[in-house]
């Protein structure tokens, strides 16, 4: 039977392939030779499926979708104050090429354009300029799961029409941002924008991103989650350029865009999308690209900063018999479900003939770390007040570890605190 979502991505891809405007990079003029009608789109699940439509496993070179996975490979070498002290997070209104730098210091003004991509191919890990690339090469492989190479014409292209990239890294070693030989770094970041991938790769690449740095392929932990969450904070504000504000507001991805027409886009803990339409706009962003995740992320209601939710009640049963007070919760506990379930119970517990209270976590899903910080905290307090807490958990999770009391069914939390009130002295 044919899936719905292999048949949603069918016919975006149908109908965005009857775009057509948008005019392919010839800056580097070995990128002028890619095929306008070249289009391909893959969608990689953090559980390792892929859904793929049309050209998805071409090959074409990364250039400046390698940015962001550059950046978290300096950010895991070198750590984030090190990183953050040479480059900075502001976004800049500016072409990806902008030779502006910060003022008073002369750091790059973020990792996704140029300039700071520049420094970032310094940053990584290796003693000289080849073993940085071979991390570089070797990091960007891990994100895809599988072995990249490079693609020698288009970086000999590059490698002679580099003159604006050169200009930027000596203005850089001029104000002290940049350190080292400008030309080994540059063939660093030169190679890293030469790198082969497919629509498929940056995917998966993104995907790993959504997924706290682990490739959902491999299973292999690429970066950090810390280092993957900051990568995509920053693709979120600066990865698409001078565009950038307009894609949050029309899209509101993390995502990277690159002159060759590959996007990546990661959704946190959902899934990475590959896109490539060698068409640009005026950004420098894939036309088909663009327009395609627009209906992609509107169809779908996926836009990050404007979450959908229709999720039922976090306490979906509560009762109170005999002072006890019993909430079945039920659901993702963040920090709003926890706040609603705290604030009901310490309403309930200060009337004062409450002395007992069961938490039944049964129906529970995931739990945000901070909501089961304030869960313990309300059990602490309840304790304090001498009231009797059990949490049921038929999954043994210890979600909720200061009761010392815990059940697995509702029965035996009811049966336990009966007999606990009874041995306190007197029922009613
Ligand atoms: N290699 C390209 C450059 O440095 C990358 C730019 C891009 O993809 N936006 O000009």
């Amino acid at each position: 039977m044919i899936n719905p979502i292999q048949e949603l991505l069918d016919d975006l891809h149908r109908r965005f392939q009857a775009v057509h405007e948008g005019e392919i990079a010839s800056y580097i003029p070995e990128l002028a030779h890619a095929d306008r009608d070249s289009f391909g789109l893959a969608v990689a699940t953090l559980d390792g499926h892929l859904y793929e439509a049309g050209d998805s496993s071409l090959p074409f070179t990364i250039q400046s979708v390698s940015k962001p996975f550059v950046y978290a490979l300096a950010l895991a070498d070198r750590g984030p104050d090190a990183v953050l002290a040479r480059v900075g997070v502001q976004p800049m209104g500016e072409a990806f090429n902008s030779i502006t730098l910060e003022s008073d210091t002369g750091r790059p003004l973020n990792p996704m354009v140029n300039a700071g991509a520049i420094v970032m191919s310094s940053l990584v890990a290796g003693v000289g300029f080849e073993a940085q690339f071979e991390r570089i090469l070797a990091g960007l492989s891990e994100f895809a799961g599988r072995s990249l190479d490079l693609d020698e014409r288009v970086l000999a292209s590059e490698q002679s029409t580099g003159d604006r990239n050169r200009a930027i890294a000596y203005l850089m070693r001029n104000a002290g941002s940049l350190s080292g030989d400008v030309e080994e770094v540059l063939s660093v970041y030169f190679r890293q924008c030469s790198i082969r991938v497919t629509t498929r790769d940056l995917a998966v690449m993104a995907a790993t991103l959504a997924n706290q740095g682990v490739n959902p392929l491999s299973g292999r932990a690429v970066v950090a989650p810390l280092e993957a969450g900051h990568t995509l904070i920053v693709m979120g504000t600066c990865g698409m350029y001078d565009y950038a504000g307009e894609w949050l507001f029309r899209v509101g991805w993390p995502a990277k865009s690159g002159v060759s027409g590959g996007i990546a886009a990661a959704l946190p803990l959902q899934f990475g999308i590959g896109i490539f339409s060698p068409p640009l706009d005026r950004f420098g962003n894939s036309v088909r690209g663009i327009a395609l995740c627009e209906e992609l992320s509107a169809r779908l209601g996926l836009h990050l900063l404007r979450p959908e939710r229709r999720s039922a009640p976090v306490v979906y049963w509560s009762t109170r018999e005999n002072g006890v007070l019993t909430l079945a919760l039920q659901g993702g506990l963040g920090f709003a479900e926890a706040e609603s379930v705290v604030r009901n119970v310490l309403a309930d517990a200060d009337s004062d003939s409450t002395r007992g209270v069961i938490l039944d976590l049964n129906r529970v899903g995931h739990a945000q770390s901070i909501a089961l910080s304030l869960l313990d905290a309300l059990v602490r307090r309840l304790k304090e007040r001498g009231i009797v807490t059990v949490v049921v958990d038929q999954l043994g999770r210890c979600l909720i570890d200061t009761t010392g009391y815990s059940c697995v069914t509702l029965d035996e939390a009811l049966a336990w605190i009966r007999n606990e009130l009874l041995a306190r002295g007197g029922s009613h």
